[in-house]
This record gives C-alpha cells, structure tokens and sequence, in this order.
C-alpha cells in the first residue's frame, strides 16, 4: 500500500503546459516582483539575445483514474480542508469548492495529463496554506527558474547559491524571526555596501530569493536560498566579506551579539552549476521554487509536514500551522530582481492568476456538468476525489456522475429524515 508521503515524491505537480498556457490568465507583468537593488536590465548585449530554450525535466505521470490518483487526490483535499479548519478566516477554508459569482453549474474538465478538475469553482491561490494551490504555483515557478537558469548558463553565466540563515529560540515568535530576516536581507542588498555592488566586479546580474520555514527542536526557522547570477567566478575571499556584511546587519538589528555564528552559507559557481546539470528531479531550480513543498530534515518539519500531523490529530502541529499561516500571509514565496524575468523572456504572473488558470482550453467540452446545489453537497460530504474519479471513467461520464449525484442526493435526504 502506498503512503500518502510516497504518493507526494511521485505525482506530477503540474504539467508544464497548464503552467505556460494558463488560458484564462495569460503570464503577464506584475511588477510587485521586482526588487529595488540590483541593476535594471536593458537590451543591449546578451540581454537582447534570450531565446528561450526547449526545457526538458522528468515527471512521473499518474493515470487518470487510478486508484493512486484517487488516494492522492483525497489526501490533498483532506489536507487543504484541514488547513481551511485551522484558518477559518483565509481563502483555502472555501478553496476549489465555493463557486464563482455568476456561475451556477460547476463543469468537470479534462486537464493536459488527462485528470479531471472542477471548473467555476475559487481558488485561493495561497503558495503557503493550500496543498492544491501550492502545487500548481510551485510546478509554475519551476519552470520559469528551469528556463532562466539553462538560459544564464548558455550564455556563459555564473550561478551560486547562497544560504541566510539567523540564529533562533525555541520560544521566538516566528513572526519576529521572519522580521529579522526580513530586515537583515534589506541591509545585505541596500547601501554603497549592497551585495549587489560588492559583486559588480564579478558581473553580478540578479538574484533569485526563495523563502523557506521549518520547525524544530530550536523553534522557528526562516531562512532565504538565493541563486546568485554573475558573469565571472567569484574568489573564496568575497565569501568573507558578504558573511561579516550578514553578521553586521543581525548586530545591527539587534537579533545577534557580536561573535555569535549568523549563517551566511555559499556554494560557488561550479559546485551549483553542478547542482543545476544533476539529471535527477532536485536542483537549483527546485530548491528555490519547490523547497516549501519538501521533506524537512534534521528532525525540523516543514508547514507541509505540520499540516500532516493537524490532519492526524496532532493539535500542537496545528496550531504551529495557525501561526505559520498568520505570519506568512502576503509573504512572497520567490523574490526576483528587477528586470531578471524580462531579460530571460518570461512573463510576470501573479501566483493567484497561476492558481486560476484552466486547463482544458476555453472551447473545450466538459465531461460533465453539476447544478450548484449538487456541487454544494458533493463538498458537503468531502465527495470531491470520488465525483473526479467517477468523471474519469471509461464510457459516459455525465451518466455515471449523475448516478454518483443521485445516490448522493438520497443519502442527504435520508440524513434529513433522520434529523427530523
Ligand atoms: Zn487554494
């Protein structure tokens, strides 16, 4: 039997194709995105030169109908209904089952892999709190970072990657440790001092930062992966004076004594490029984009390993979830400097428009079709991964949902009449 952690490393995210097409949200500018150290990237040099590569990565498909579609799909809907019960007042408490304004029949749709989804329903597009958003918005921003890693890197770039971490206690608030980092990267990218000028004999070019959260024995910990682009190698030395430049804005926000150990961590050019050219399903593109969604190690547990144990029982993992949820509202999940997404041909898209966009093409039939009162009592009794299996049978799917939608119609009346 599989686990519900194995069925995770094995399901596609998204295919790369809902992520580009996104047919109701074409991938526009949003410049909220933007950051203002680094240089503002022009056309002249390589710059007018990005053509955006074919990129290629593997993906383990799951069929249709399957029942490993099937568990994956209850276990990510009871996970995202867990989080709803704990954050009532945040949009994943209605995600993906209130329906729109102005629609009133919910329509199963075909997706690009061939799996069902529901259409005219909201979504919350939270990259944080919500298992199904998360996924479709993390597969998206891959994608983006795979295109302009691969395309840096033929034209000569340099990638490393840096770490930020803050020392912490088991009794911080995660709220104020989130500050602190928050204030100490402002002062590692600001000033005469800026990362950013300190690397511009090197070529620096832009930065990709990617927030991440774990929970451990020592309490909270945020912490920043940011991919570095430069033109030339950076010498080790340079090393030493970014990790002093850290230590001197966690002194000067108060958050570390002098001599204490700030963790500035860097990985130079050939050792992450090493990590981009791995074959395997993990690099630098997924560290950035994907590494909310992972496995925390060293006995830490990411919020997607909180939301487990709250589904579980466990009311002190949900309660740590709460406080996650709380402190990381609004909080972007990947930072790009200005101008990076223009210069390697990529849009800017919203990670509500990304949660939004459909699959099937606008024109396309559905495989069935549920009045809004019926789609109200297939949430009502979590029926949501039984009426997409059903959608994704052989033969007729309209007449075997309406079959589902009736023997599910009964046993509503039949818990009325006991009621009465
Ligand atoms: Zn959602």
């Amino acid at each position: 039997m599989l686990l519900a952690q194995d069925i995770t490393s094995q399901i596609p995210l998204v295919s790369s194709t809902r992520a580009q097409r996104g047919s109701r949200s074409p991938l526009g500018s949003n410049t909220k995105s933007a950051s203002p150290e680094g240089p503002r990237l022009g056309p002249p040099g390589l710059e007018g030169t990005a053509v955006r590569p074919e990129v290629q990565y593997s993906r383990t498909q799951i069929k249709p109908g399957s029942d490993e579609l099937h568990l994956d799909r209850q276990r990510r809907f009871k996970l995202q209904e867990t989080a709803g019960q704990l954050l009532p007042e945040f949009r994943v408490s209605f995600c993906g089952r209130r329906r729109r304004r102005a629609v009133d029949e919910i329509k199963i749709m075909k997706g690009d892999d061939g799996a069902a989804y529901a259409s005219g329903v909201q979504r919350c597009g939270s990259v944080w709190v919500c298992e199904a958003c998360s996924r479709r918005i993390a597969a998206a921003r891959r994608l983006e970072t795979i295109t302009a890693l691969a395309q840096w890197r033929s034209q000569g770039g340099h990638v490393s990657m840096m770490t930020l971490t803050l020392p912490h206690k088991r009794e911080h608030k995660l709220k104020h440790v989130l500050l602190a980092l928050s204030d100490c990267t402002s002062y590692l990218n600001s000033g005469k001092r800026a990362l950013s000028a300190l690397l511009k004999p090197y070529g620096y070019f832009g930065q990709i930062r990617a927030l991440e959260v774990t929970n451990g024995l020592n309490g909270w910990h945020p912490h920043l992966h940011v991919l570095v682009l430069h033109r030339l190698p950076i010498p080790y030395g340079v090393q030493d004076v970014l990790k002093a430049r850290w230590e001197a804005a966690a002194i000067r926000h108060h958050w570390a004594p002098p001599g204490w150990s700030v963790g500035l961590s860097w990985q130079d050019g050939t050792a992450a490029a090493d990590y981009v050219n791995k074959s395997g399903t993990w690099g630098l593109a997924e560290e950035v984009s994907q590494s909310h969604l992972k496995q925390a190690g060293r006995g830490g547990r990411s919020p997607h390993q909180l939301l487990l144990a709250a589904t579980l029982g466990d009311k002190k993992a949900g309660a740590l979830f709460a406080e996650f949820g709380h402190a990381f509202k609004g909080k972007r999940q990947l930072f790009w400097s200005a101008g990076l997404k223009a210069h390697f041909g990529l849009g800017d898209v919203s990670d509500e428009e990304i949660a939004d966009s459909e699959d099937a093409p606008v024109e396309a039939e559905p495989l069935a079709v549920i009045p809004a009162d019926k789609w109200a009592l297939v949430c009502k009794y979590r029926q949501r991964a039984e009426l997409l299996r059903a959608a994704e049978c052989d033969g007729d799917a309209q007449v075997t949902v309406d079959f589902m939608l009736s023997w599910l119609f009964d046993r509503h009346l039949e818990s009325i009449r006991r009621v009465a």
